[in-house]
């Protein structure tokens, strides 16, 4: 199963047909996962990807699931199952 890459930072559009745009603002985005790509911290599918490149972020809830963190040298990534 393909994981998402970070090696080389993030840019969306590597990831067109995979991973489908829900919300985006001027700073950051949430992606859903269509093709049950592999997380980046454990490997395993992730549902919702969210990508930042805000200095800080506030979530106004949180889901019951696990949530893994990721980081390039640009962007915030959170991961959630
Ligand atoms: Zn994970």
């Amino acid at each position: 199963m393909a994981r998402l890459d970070i090696a080389d930072g993030f840019d969306v559009h590597d990831y067109r047909s995979k991973l489908k745009l829900i919300t985006q603002d001027a700073g950051s985005m949430t992606l859903a996962n269509r093709e049950g790509l592999g997380c980046p911290a454990c490997g395993d599918p992730f549902e919702r990807l969210f990508v930042s490149d805000d200095e800080t972020v506030r979530f106004a809830s949180a889901p019951n699931g696990p949530i893994c963190l990721a980081r390039t040298d640009e962007r915030l990534l959170v991961l959630t199952h």
